[in-house]
């Protein structure tokens, strides 16, 4: 009898633990991630991605993700790509001799092959403000701007002689003074982590069906060997700043057990496509 009693309330424990499972997966807003290529970017010069003569007669292949985040009380957009004067037959070698760049599609008909406008996006944030990620920025003027003030301050603020073209347009803006959770319930949170610029920032996303939530990098590593050596770029804003961000970025992956994806590494985008594929 005692044997059976022990069985019964065994058996009620767990069903317990089942139903407190189903309870939390019902009340976990449903969250969704979609990788769009912004860009091909070849670096020519890989030289420029360390502080010293690492990469010296070094080329390598980025890609230039931007991503789209849909969540029940809204969506959304997490950079920008190239701008879309760079859709052309043939990639385009830029002036400083550095990189040789290219646009596959227009953002209206890469969101078409996704199901979703333009119209369709409440907020707009970038990890931050160089030409690789503010592509087009400017078609998202509808929607809010999240920003780090001081970013805003260096790119875009009316005090400035001339505002960074890609962002003028975007006149709804949310100055952002360290992290923010976008939708009020931890799911999506943009992480501000300077260093690369003034007011960089990387964006933490707990997707639904994932095992592991996604950690996305924004320009704090650009390859594996940056973040496995903790290489600062030439022309990042403040190696020390960068530095500390990475120290940062480190622990907090660890303490979320996150899926960090480099946003400019080939591998990484194949890596976040079959995730988002096995849903
Ligand atoms: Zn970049």
């Amino acid at each position: 009898m005692k044997k059976i009693l022990f069985l019964l309330l065994a058996i009620s424990i767990v069903s317990c633990k089942k139903s407190e499972k189903k309870v939390e997966e019902i009340s976990k807003p449903k969250v969704k991630l979609y990788q769009l290529v912004g860009g091909s970017i070849f670096v020519k010069k890989l030289e420029v991605f360390s502080q010293d003569t690492t990469y010296t007669g070094q080329t390598k292949q980025f890609t230039d993700a931007y991503y789209v985040i849909s969540h029940p009380k809204g969506n959304l957009m997490w950079d920008a790509g190239l701008p879309e004067q760079l859709v052309l037959p043939e990639p385009f070698d830029e002036p400083s001799g550095i990189f040789r760049i290219q646009r596959p599609d227009s953002l209206a008909n890469q969101l078409k092959s996704i199901g979703f406008k333009i119209e369709d996006f409440t907020h707009f944030a970038m990890s931050h403000s160089h030409f690789d990620h503010t592509g087009h920025a400017n078609l998202l003027k509808d929607a809010t701007w999240l920003v780090q003030e001081n970013e805003f301050n260096t790119v875009a603020s009316d005090t400035l002689k001339q505002k960074n073209p890609a962002v003028a347009e975007l006149s709804k803006v949310k100055k952002l003074n360290g992290d923010y959770d976008v939708f009020g319930d931890g799911t999506v949170v943009i992480k501000y982590m300077p260093g690369h610029t003034i007011g960089h920032q990387v964006l933490y996303v707990e997707v639904a069906g994932l095992e592991k939530p996604v950690l996305l990098t924004g320009d704090l590593y650009h390859f594996e060997e940056n973040r496995t050596n903790k290489g600062v770029p030439s022309f990042n804003y403040n190696v020390t700043q960068t530095l500390e961000s990475m120290d940062k970025f480190e622990a907090f992956a660890k303490e979320k057990n996150a899926e960090v994806i480099i946003q400019h590494s080939p591998k990484d985008y194949e890596k976040l496509k079959n995730l988002l594929n096995s849903l």
